[in-house]
Formats: structure tokens, C-alpha cells, sequence
């Protein structure tokens, strides 16, 4: 069991609707897949479509899930951050960005945890070190989702995934290979997930 809605958003902490269960955050550059991620993960087509609406694409987007899990419920809120990385956005827009990453990060009271996505053809960029940076800086625990997993042939995927980790300086197999497409990684990704939460 699964239900999942979309709540508000937000352009900056301040914005943020309280909630009173644990929080997740996903974060990655644009086209990484993260509204196809979400999609996934939530069994929604539809739902994270709404993050990725005009208007909402530099905005914090929430959502509350509620699941079962072995018998047991679970809520969680999960955060959908504004992808970054368009090679021509403006200094000051850059500057807006991160200045509301920063402040949703260090000042978010329910975040356990962030997701943070990269393509699996692609070596990680310097705001996806600057982001792993600035969560342990925050001392926020981060799990790496190696995204659309099926455009390599599977004898090529561990290859990747372990270059995405070295990029990273990451232990190996601490990421999670992903693909919206065929589902891979969902289940292992949700078990990460709800271990972040606590
Ligand atoms: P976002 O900008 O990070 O939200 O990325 P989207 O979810 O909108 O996806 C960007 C593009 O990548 C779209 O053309 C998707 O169809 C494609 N895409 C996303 N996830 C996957 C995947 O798992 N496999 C493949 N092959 N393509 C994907």
C-alpha cells in the first residue's frame, strides 16, 4: 500500500509546510530523471509532474506519502529540490539557488536525508560534489541513485556505477543503480530510503 499527494510549494525554507514526520529530500541536475524517479518510487505517473510545471521548476515541491511496510505504516514527507546545472543560467539565479538549497538544508527540521541522482552516463558534476559537500557539512546523510540504469547493457552497469562513486569519492557499492524505465533499484532504493528516515 502506497498514497502519495502532492502538498505544497515553496520558494524557500520559510515556505515549507510543517510536518511532524521524518523528511527526504531528492536533488540532481536537470534531466538527471528525478521526476521520472519519483514517479516510480511512488507508483504515480502523474504526481511529480507537478514539479516539473513551469513555474514549479525552481521551487521546493511537497509531497506527504503514507505506506506499509511489513504491516506496518509509515509517513513520510519527501522534498523534490529544483534541478541545477543549466549550463547558461544566469550568476544571479545560481546565486538564488543556492542560497535556498543552503538554507533548506541547514535549516530543515524533519530532513533525515537526502537522495541525491545521477545519470549512470555521466561523470558527476561540481554541484553534485558541491551538494555531498554541503550535506555532510550539515551532517545529513546521503544515498546516491545512479539513474536510467537500462541505457547500459547490465554486464556495463557495475562498471559505471563504481566510476559514479569514485567521481564522488564515495565507498563502493554505496550507490544505488536505478532506472525509472524498467524499475530497477526501486525496491533497494525504498529499503535505503526508509532506513534514512529511521
Ligand atoms: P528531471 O528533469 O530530472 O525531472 O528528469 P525527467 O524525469 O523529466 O527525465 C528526463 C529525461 O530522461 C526524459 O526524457 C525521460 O524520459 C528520461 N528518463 C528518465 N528516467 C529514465 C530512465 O530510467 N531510463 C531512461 N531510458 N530514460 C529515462
Amino acid at each position: 500500500m502506497l498514497d502519495a499527494a502532492f502538498v505544497t510549494s515553496a520558494a524557500q525554507l520559510s515556505g515549507a509546510p510543517p510536518v511532524s514526520v521524518p523528511e527526504i529530500c531528492f536533488a540532481g541536475r536537470s534531466n538527471v530523471g528525478k521526476s521520472s524517479a519519483l514517479n516510480a518510487l511512488l507508483g504515480r505517473r502523474k504526481l511529480a509532474r507537478v514539479s516539473n510545471t513551469p513555474g514549479r521548476t525552481r521551487l521546493l515541491n511537497f509531497f506527504a506519502v503514507r505506506l506499509e511496510v511489513e504491516g506496518a505504516r509509515r509517513e513520510l514527507s519527501l522534498c523534490d529540490l529544483p534541478g541545477y546545472g543549466y549550463a547558461k543560467a544566469p550568476k544571479d539565479e545560481i546565486a538564488r539557488w543556492r542560497s535556498m538549497i543552503e538554507g533548506y538544508l541547514a535549516g530543515r527540521a524533519p530532513l533525515r536525508g537526502a537522495v541525491l541522482l545521477v545519470d549512470v552516463r555521466h561523470e558527476p558534476s561540481p554541484l553534485d560534489r558541491s551538494l555531498l559537500e554541503w550535506l555532510a557539512a550539515q551532517g545529513r546523510p546521503c544515498l546516491v541513485a545512479i539513474t536510467k540504469a537500462d541505457k547500459l547493457a547490465r554486464s556495463r552497469i557495475g562498471a559505471a556505477v563504481a566510476a559514479v562513486e569514485r567521481g564522488l569519492g564515495l565507498p563502493p557499492r554505496s550507490a544505488v543503480a536505478f532506472s525509472a524505465q524498467t524499475g530497477l533499484g526501486c525496491d533497494a532504493l525504498w529499503a535505503a530510503i526508509l532506513r534514512l528516515a529511521g
